[in-house]
């Protein structure tokens, strides 16, 4: 079965130094995070106006790491992790844009791009038809301000089933070395810098007063 898809999408940080392309848009799982780590994110780089949505949720598009390519500005690719085991979390530090949402260990090649990259003119929908609509809401306890819309139960499993396969499969492929998130020997390409506890006080704080 040819599963291979052409149509690509592409992305950039604000102020378009970082630029790079999404492939395969037609597989991507677009979700809706509302845990307080993507908040405390947001508020870290000073974005959370520009990144969270009304009920404090970070869209992202997730995709498999190969899908992701970058065409320009990769000097200004940073890396951020609110603490020493969480997700590593690029953005533009040209602009504070963030970029991508990855694991540590880039056997499990998720990627969850952050909408602020993929709609850099901040008015387009980014709907169909570049992306599925809204396929999933996570860690939904962590909304504010409200809960986010109920999605059948078989729409979201539906959307995993397709998802989650491909990701898994990478480990046995070896799939998951095309990334451009880690080097030839699973290390991050750009230094990881962990946030000092008084950084992230702050941050969660910051989450907090936002209620
Ligand atoms: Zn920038
Ligand atoms: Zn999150």
């Amino acid at each position: 079965m040819d599963t291979q898809h052409h149509d690509k999408h592409r992305f950039q940080c604000r102020c378009g130094q970082v630029t790079g392309e999404l492939a395969d848009t037609r597989s991507a799982l677009h979700a809706v995070c509302y845990c307080r780590d993507c908040q405390a994110y947001a508020h870290h780089l000073g974005q959370a106006g520009s990144v969270l949505g009304a009920l404090a949720g970070t869209e992202v598009v997730g995709t498999h790491a190969r899908n992701v390519s970058f065409t320009g500005g990769t000097d200004q690719l940073a890396c951020v992790s609110l603490t020493g085991k969480g997700l590593l979390r690029w953005y533009a530090r040209c602009c504070n844009t963030p970029l991508a949402n990855t694991g540590r260990d880039w056997r499990m090649p998720y990627v969850g791009l952050v909408h602020s990259c993929l709609r850099p003119l901040g008015s387009e929908p980014l709907g169909p038809p570049a992306f599925q609509p809204v396929q999933m809401h996570l860690e939904t306890a962590g909304a504010r301000g409200g809960k986010p819309p109920a999605l059948g139960g078989w729409r979201q499993a539906r959307a995993l089933l397709g998802f989650m396969p491909r990701i898994a499969a990478s480990r046995l492929t070896g799939s998951y070395r095309r990334t451009p998130f880690f080097d030839g020997a699973g290390v991050p390409v750009a230094t990881v810098q962990v946030l000092a506890p008084a950084e992230h006080a702050h941050a969660v704080a910051a989450v907090e007063a936002a209620a």
